[in-house]
């Protein structure tokens, strides 16, 4: 049975991967505290190690970057880009959430790791895929030793889009409503994503949380209107 776990770690509440933690990946998803707020900017400086903290100012596109070992735009810089990977040593790589998808790859040995935002645009542009190829060639990675986790992100029957986005998708991953809105599966998109790209699906997770439901433990843009605060993935190469 794969499951999502959640512990208590330096104030922090963080949501963590059986199929990650089965290869001792160091990663997590911050989450609501007993349903307070997450206030970003203290939770950048609880994770930092030092210097080593990669943030981005995300803009829905498809750009991933690849944070080498000479890299010295760490946080408090921010680093344009929808997703980043690294394989350095004590580098910790961030992304942030609210009702897009988080995605988490992993080398199973721990070499390295790679996080990425995946909202309808990215998802649209194929974001996981190119991601999951652009891993691959940077690591020398062949998909059967590579561990995926699809986080916490708002589910098809609480996610309703126009046909301008629901034309963007294929018929499996969206159910008309019957008035011209569609429902759309941005998990379901991003898992196919990352198959159609040689990933076995044994070796992918997919969170059954909604954000939008679980108001508790998520913050969900649509649910809140303005955005108030997005849980904060991290992973980290050993
Ligand atoms: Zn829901």
């Amino acid at each position: 049975m794969k499951a999502e776990l959640i512990s208590e770690k330096n104030g922090l509440s963080i949501l963590s991967f059986d199929i990650l933690n089965r290869y001792g990946i160091k990663h997590g998803m911050v989450i609501k505290s007993n349903g307070r707020e997450i206030d970003k900017e203290p939770v950048y400086q609880k994770l930092g190690t030092g210097d080593r903290l990669a943030v981005t100012h995300q803009v829905h596109g498809d750009h991933i970057e690849t944070i080498p070992p000479e890299f010295s735009g760490y946080y408090p810089k921010k680093i344009e880009a929808d997703g980043l990977m690294t394989s350095v040593p004590g580098a910790v790589i961030t992304i942030h959430t609210a009702d897009c998808v988080p995605i988490f790859l992993a080398d199973k040995e721990n070499k390295a790791v790679c996080l990425i935002h995946a909202g309808w645009k990215g998802t649209a542009l194929g974001i996981a895929q190119k991601g999951l190829q652009q891993f691959m060639a940077a690591y020398g990675l062949k998909p059967g030793s590579i561990a995926a986790a699809i986080g916490p992100a708002i589910e098809q029957n609480c996610y309703q889009v126009g046909s301008e986005v629901a034309d963007r998708f294929g018929h499996s991953v969206k159910m008309s409503d019957g008035n011209g809105k569609w429902r759309l599966d941005l998990k379901a998109e991003n898992r196919r994503q990352l198959i159609s790209a040689g990933l076995p699906p044994g070796d992918i997770q997919v969170s059954e949380l909604c954000t939008f439901c679980q108001h508790s433990l998520l913050h969900s843009y649509r649910r809140e209107k303005e955005l108030k605060g997005q849980m904060i993935s991290f992973m980290e190469a050993l």
